[in-house]
């Protein structure tokens, strides 16, 4: 591959200077991080050092890049979120697309995903649990729906989707459609938001997964 202007390449690059322990590996086309990337305590004194590489992905920078831990300080397995071949798992699909959805450069996925995801890996490895804990797949996906809807009620996910995506005339002022009493505005406009925010094709998508339709 030699195209002039690869983003994810240049993004690399811009991350190998702003982080001394990652230098680039591989070929052009093929470039990859490799190194050390420090966990540093509330005081700024390295807490803990992983050994990482980073990759590129599918559809970067509107996905994550593959983050790999090579140094074998994570456990491999599903309730590590760390796969046979070394790979991260650092969030739910959908949550991904919604953080990348303006793109996410390789800096910003380590300053933002990657260094809490090994901060909390290395809160389990010395406490015994995460702080905070994520599913996968099909749990992991409800848990999403869960907290963007502040409901666990499936029911009430499918009123709200029906209302943000079948309904057309939306009356801000008018009683609330969930039955609260409340107006609209006052109460499911902002979670209504969220729901537009993700993108019909995607609940559509999401929501047959988890056997809702
Ligand atoms: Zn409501």
């Amino acid at each position: 591959m030699t195209q002039k202007k690869d983003i994810f390449e240049r993004d690399l690059l811009l991350a190998s200077k702003q982080f001394p322990g990652l230098s680039i590996k591989g070929t052009p086309g093929k470039l990859f991080l490799k190194g050390i990337l420090d966990i540093k305590d509330c005081d700024g004194n390295v807490a803990y050092s992983y050994s990482i590489e980073i990759h590129r992905a599918d559809g970067y920078p509107f996905r994550f890049p593959k983050a790999y831990e090579v140094g074998g300080d994570i456990p491999i397995g599903s309730d590590w979120h760390k796969y046979e071949d070394n790979s991260l798992c650092l969030d739910v699909e959908t949550e991904e697309v919604l953080k990348c959805r303006r793109g996410l450069s390789v800096s910003d996925f380590i300053i933002q995903e990657l260094i809490p995801h090994l901060a909390n890996q290395r809160y389990r490895a010395t406490e015994g649990h995460y702080v905070n804990e994520y599913k996968h797949g099909i749990s992991g996906v409800k848990e999403f729906y869960a907290e963007q809807m502040e409901t666990a009620d499936e029911q009430m996910w499918l009123k709200i989707a029906n209302h943000v995506f079948v309904t057309k005339d939306k009356r801000r002022n008018e009683l609330c459609y969930c039955g609260s009493g409340k107006k609209y505005k006052q109460c499911h406009e902002r979670i209504d938001q969220r729901l537009e925010l993700i993108g019909k094709q995607k609940v559509l998508n999401d929501f047959n997964n988890i056997g809702l339709i």
